[in-house]
């Protein structure tokens, strides 16, 4: 599948964690203050690469409340207490205390991406359905979209909490596409993470980019989308161009 074949879509959805705002950078500033402040007698090197970790997940607690094994609160939870083990073997803070310090400082570091707003602009112009399915929980990507400058945005966000299931299950990209009023296989799907986005779509019977904002990516990755016909574009403004609305996005 080419650019070419996008012709019958009326639809797009888009993750939005890396997608819409830079997540992995708050998290890292973020990650990084809250574990100064809590953990102060920690090795400092670990100290500024905790926000890394925090993000990294390296136990699979986000995977696990992906798939439905637990919630989104009791996720947060289990990935605190292994920073606190790695930092200083065994000494763990509450919930309560590390976001009081961890979310001013993520919300302060969030940053949208600035093609987001001109590309959706063009696809809503051109008579799109337009909205955003994630992973993460509704009441907090509506405080992200915020704190990156795009409230307002998107009229319909779908996300694991609300669905009750998250990508790659494919009943979360139909469910989406019915939100927005468009069929599976008329609705694009745009994200970052390999498996759980393009691929994950590409299993739901539904076109996808896969955004790489880097540049970097595996062989592996490039193989597997290339099998699929699933093309690997560097930002929103190249999906517009490859819908055919690369004046308006311009
Ligand atoms: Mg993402």
């Amino acid at each position: 599948m080419t650019g070419s074949t996008w012709s019958h879509v009326t639809g797009v959805l888009f993750d939005a964690d890396d997608t819409l705002y830079d997540t992995r950078a708050a998290m890292h500033v973020a990650g990084a203050v809250a574990a100064g402040r809590l953990w102060p007698s920690a090795d400092p090197d670990r100290v500024a690469a905790a926000g890394v970790r925090f993000r990294d997940d390296p136990e699979g607690w986000f995977a696990a409340y992906t798939r439905g094994e637990l919630e989104f609160d009791e996720m947060r939870q289990r990935r605190i207490a292994e920073i606190g083990r790695w930092l200083e073997g065994g000494e763990t803070v509450s919930p309560e205390a590390f976001f009081a310090i961890y979310e001013p400082a993520f919300h302060e570091a969030l940053q949208g991406f600035d093609d987001v707003r001109p590309a959706v602009s063009a696809l809503q112009a051109a008579g799109l359905a337009v909205g955003v399915l994630t992973n993460s929980s509704g009441d907090y990507t509506t405080t992200k979209l915020a704190a990156a400058g795009l409230d307002g945005v998107f009229d319909v966000i779908c996300s694991r909490d609300t669905l009750g299931f998250g990508k790659p299950d494919a009943r979360a990209f139909h469910e989406a596409c019915r939100r927005i009023g468009t069929s599976p296989e008329a609705t694009l799907y745009v994200g970052d993470e390999l498996h759980t986005d393009p691929l994950g779509a590409a299993g739901a019977g539904m076109p996808a980019a896969w955004l790489v904002r880097d540049g970097h990516v595996a062989e592996e990755g490039r193989k597997a989308v290339a099998a699929r016909g699933i093309p690997v574009v560097p930002g929103l403004d190249e999906v517009a161009k490859r819908l055919g609305l690369a004046d308006a996005a311009g």
